[in-house]
């Protein structure tokens, strides 16, 4: 339930409101926005008599949430959240950004190389996995804690911030300590206590869309981070489960505009796990961001066929620079800003629509 406070609703009529909330058992969270403030009313709600409210002075409206998932909806929020992981590198607002780096941190050699192409090419953050979820318990498992140290390496080389995955809640906090963003994988998102866990640590997260989860059940895993109090929360498309072995996964391109109409949550596309074929991964992360996504996560290795993980979908450095010369006409077109880092050259194409990032 929300409760909308009058335009020039008195603070002591907010806090009137506050406690009227927590007297009935509920948590209150006053949100100030522009123009009025809202309270929203946290808990199970499905029971509660809003008259009491709504005849509180300075009280204009109460609106029932209908979802199932109440802070992660544009119902409790209308505004777009931005997600900020880094100075300057933010998700969900004018300009969209590129994640890009190998599927897993190989070696100290693997990571720099890659993280110093991808950032040549216009990515603003660099990713790749210390910690792996393999369907194979005999596949590389990832280098762990020396892979969250060569990522730190890389950024302090390159300065781009970094996004890695925790596997597990004691994970989550080490990963917290050496990451900008915490990624929480497809097989992982309804992991309740993960979920927990990360929106304790109040860091941004990048939550992937699970392999057989609709997009309320992705909507409603966020919703535990946000009831943990971070809605710091980045969603993605990475591809569901399918009867055609075609492709890898079936890269659910409606779940951007499906999502961006449902929540204020910025939602990127992970083209590189949706198609799982190098020659697919192009042309769906040019389709992503005409679908209007915030963002593109995209896996590229400085040797592809060397790669310990996901080789036959990552793109080769030159594939990886030539898509984002194309993702920023593409970007342009729809009206948005290309992200790059603080203090980095604009390369190519030089419009304002680049510039503006
Ligand atoms: C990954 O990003 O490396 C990964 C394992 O992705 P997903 O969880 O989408 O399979
Ligand atoms: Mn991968």
């Amino acid at each position: 339930m929300l409760v909308v406070m009058a335009q020039h609703a008195t603070p002591q009529e907010i806090d009137g409101v506050v406690k009227a909330i927590e007297e009935m058992g509920y948590e209150a969270r006053p949100m100030p926005g522009g123009q009025r403030t809202t309270v929203g009313l946290i808990g199970n709600d499905g029971r509660v008599d809003g008259s009491r409210i709504e005849s509180l002075p300075g009280v204009a409206e109460i609106i029932h949430v209908s979802k199932p998932y109440k802070q992660v909806s544009r119902e409790w929020r209308a505004q777009n959240t931005v997600v900020t992981i880094a100075p300057g590198v933010s998700f969900g607002g004018e300009s969209v950004h590129v994640i890009a780096g190998p599927c897993s941190v190989e070696s100290e050699h693997q990571i720099v190389t890659a993280a110093r192409a991808v950032k040549a090419a216009g990515a603003t953050a660099l990713r790749g996995g210390a910690f792996k979820p393999r369907s194979s318990p005999y596949s590389f498992q990832g280098l762990g804690k020396k892979g969250l140290e060569l990522l730190a390496h890389a950024r302090k080389e390159t300065g781009l911030p970094i996004v890695t995955e925790a596997l597990d809640e004691e994970g989550a906090h080490l990963v917290a300590e050496y990451a900008d963003c915490i990624q929480i994988g497809a097989r992982n998102m309804q992991n309740y206590s993960l979920l927990r866990a990360a929106g304790k640590i109040r860091k941004p997260v990048l939550l992937k869309r699970g392999l057989a989860a609709t997009i309320t059940d992705l909507l409603m895993s966020a919703e535990y981070l946000l009831a943990e109090g971070n809605d710091q929360v980045i969603l993605c498309e990475r591809g569901i489960r399918s009867f055609d072995t075609t492709t890898r996964n079936l890269f659910d391109l409606t779940a951007i505009p499906i999502v961006q109409r449902l929540s204020h949550l910025p939602i990127i596309a992970d083209p590189s796990h949706g198609t799982g074929l190098r020659d697919k991964v192009t042309p769906m992360a040019r389709a992503a961001i005409a679908a209007g996504a915030d963002g593109v996560m995209i896996e590229v290795h400085p040797n592809p066929d060397r790669a310990l993980s996901d080789g036959a979908q990552s793109l080769y450095p030159d594939q990886f620079e030539a898509l984002v010369v194309e993702l920023r006409v593409i970007a342009q077109a729809i009206g948005r800003g290309f992200g790059a880092l603080p203090g980095a050259g604009v390369r190519v194409l030089g419009t304002s629509a680049v510039s503006r990032g």
